[in-house]
């Protein structure tokens, strides 16, 4: 397990449950509206290229027939049939901490999971998220100033996203969100988690709240193919400006569009995706990934039904 792993709860119920297999990945991906997720295709070809079998099931709540299961079930069941684990996606990330015992650092400050470990009869709840939108920063904005950043959306992934921010060594953290109440909530969290970065809530949007920025982190919806526009005027916009953003559908966004037209250095939601892919095999697997080929397969994939 990862060195951040901490114990937040010892109530750990006797489970009696097969045991995976070292030479096979079994694995799952929870959430809701899943269907084009590349998240399998991701992990089968990867387990593929270390030699391993591997069964990778979409398990998404909104095509269940009949009665709908509830979560402690589908995690039981996985259990029990002998899963590695678990990737859980929206809108099971907090829904899913209170179903394991043992949290990662990175998952307990974050406050949600999106990879669920089995082993030795214990669930372990890690984020990766955190790490992927980072190492996706890490390396595709080397040099960029961090002195003063607008993050935009304060949701699940806002709050991921939010802290690495801040331990990518970000001095002064901007927080909008069209609910202000998250907004607040995500600088109180960070307040805490994130002492050496200083945060503050933004009300609005203009030219005087966004003088001096650096760079501009999207984390809302807004730019994916269901959800068209930008979260930030385009107009607002500095050449001088960084601007990444987390939506990876369409690879290129509105905000990205606009930021690229005016000659912004741009960083696509791709890389987050990957590299929370990549962290994600390595913990259900021990298997070092290769972020190379997962993104050769992320590129390659063609959407059920597309061509
Ligand atoms: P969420 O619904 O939990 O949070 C979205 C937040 O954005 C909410 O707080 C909402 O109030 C705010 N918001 C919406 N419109 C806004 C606007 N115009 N201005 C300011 N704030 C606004 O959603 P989430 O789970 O945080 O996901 C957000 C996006 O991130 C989704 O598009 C998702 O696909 C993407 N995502 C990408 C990755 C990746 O690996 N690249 C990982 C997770 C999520």
């Amino acid at each position: 397990m990862q060195a951040d792993t901490q114990l937040t709860q010892d109530n750990v119920l006797e489970r009696k449950c097969l045991t995976a297999s070292e030479d096979m990945l079994l694995a799952g991906l929870v959430g809701r509206g899943i269907q084009r997720s590349r998240t399998p295709e991701m992990h089968m070809a990867e387990a593929s290229a270390h030699g391993i079998r591997s069964v990778y099931k979409i398990i998404d709540f909104d095509v269940f027939s009949g009665r709908e299961p509830d979560l402690a079930e589908i995690l039981s069941a996985a259990e029990m049939t002998g899963f590695n684990g678990l990737n859980v996606t929206y809108p099971f990330k907090i829904q899913v901490v209170p179903l394991l015992d043992q949290l990662s650092a990175n998952a307990k400050a974050v406050g949600s999971v999106n990879t669920v470990v089995f082993r030795d009869g214990r669930r372990y709840g890690h984020n990766t998220d955190l790490w992927g939108f980072a190492e996706s920063f890490r390396r595709g904005m080397e040099g960029a100033a961090r002195r003063k950043v607008l993050l935009i959306g304060a949701g699940g992934a806002g709050v991921a996203v939010a802290h690495a921010l801040a331990d990518l060594g970000i001095e002064n953290l901007l927080v909008f969100d069209i609910d202000p109440i998250r907004a607040a909530r995500l600088v109180a969290q960070l307040k805490i988690n994130r002492p050496a970065t200083t945060t503050e809530v933004v009300d609005h949007l203009d030219a005087g709240t966004v003088s001096g920025l650096d760079g501009i982190v999207n984390a809302t919806p807004i730019g994916m193919a269901k959800a068209p526009g930008s979260a930030f005027p385009a107009e607002l916009l500095d050449q001088a400006m960084w601007v990444a953003d987390i939506v990876y559908f369409p690879l290129e966004t509105q905000l990205l569009k606009d930021a690229r037209k005016i000659g912004c250095r741009i960083l696509p939601g791709s890389g987050m995706a990957i590299f929370q892919a990549s962290r994600s095999f390595e913990l259900l697997t021990d298997r070092p990934a290769d972020p190379e080929r997962l993104k050769t397969t992320f590129d390659n994939f063609v959407e059920p039904g597309g061509t």
